[in-house]
């Protein structure tokens, strides 16, 4: 392990910090996460963002009484370490497309379920796994019609956004950044956004952690994400300890 002071973590939130659930919205940080964040935190000196595909508000709500850097809508939205917030320009164009394609549908087909996001959209298809080839056909039509956007498969979902910023392009943006430049990153994540950081910090000699199964391109994987979060709580641990006995 190196110093706390010269690593920093960048954790995915849904499948990393929480397990997955059937709805966005039902997922549940537990304390004893919670307490791991803030404690790696404190030991670090703040260099622990989340990055992930939600709001950065929606993370706060969960993580309170914590407030983290954070990335949020897979890149497109940021708050560093000092609380600027940046963002990606909003594309009307396709926002107003994906309402036009994605509404009429999942008013038609109960169980899926749209997730808008400021700049982005999510089609979820966990209760209606019949409805794959659907929701990807619909989601093809919708890059089409919009240049410049992006469609990814996730777990059960896909979601389009504009491709101007990913996971990679926000975690390089952190390390130009204190407390975060000069460290090597460490970055943790269980779904195909979370491939993009893992390229970008094995770029720049960081370590990448894929939480299950497949194809990745991280160096490190763990069974699931009960066992990512033993290992995240045994590192906060010997971090501690390293400072005590330093
Ligand atoms: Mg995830």
């Amino acid at each position: 392990m190196h110093g706390p002071r010269s690593i920093a973590f960048f954790l995915d939130f849904d499948g990393t910090l929480v397990e997955l659930a059937d709805r966005p919205d039902t997922i549940k940080l537990t304390e004893r996460t919670r307490d791991v964040l803030s404690r790696l935190a404190v030991v670090t000196g703040g260099a622990v963002a989340i990055i992930s595909g939600r709001e950065i508000a929606d993370l706060d709500r969960f993580l309170l009484p914590l407030r983290l850097p954070a990335a949020g809508i897979h890149g497109l939205t940021r708050r560093g370490s000092s609380g600027k917030n940046h963002a990606a320009p909003l594309d009307d164009h396709f926002l107003r497309h994906a309402e036009y394609l994605l509404a009429p549908l999942v008013l038609a087909e109960p169980g899926l379920l749209l997730e808008r996001k400021s700049n982005a959209v999510a089609l979820h298809y966990r209760k209606r796994p019949d409805l794959e080839d659907v929701c990807r056909a619909v989601m093809a039509q919708l890059a089409a019609l919009c240049p410049g956007i992006q469609v990814t498969p996730g777990k059960m979902v896909f979601e389009a956004k504009p491709a101007v910023a990913d996971k990679g392009t926000a975690i390089l943006e952190f390390l130009k950044e204190p407390p975060f430049a000069g460290r090597r990153p460490i970055v943790a994540g269980d779904d195909v956004t979370d491939e993009d950081a893992f390229a970008a910090v094995t770029s720049v000699g960081g370590i990448a952690i894929k939480i299950g199964s497949g194809a990745t391109r991280a160096h490190y994987a763990t069974a699931d994400t009960a066992t990512f979060l033993e290992w995240l709580h045994a590192t906060a641990l010997a971090l501690e300890n390293e400072v005590l006995n330093g």
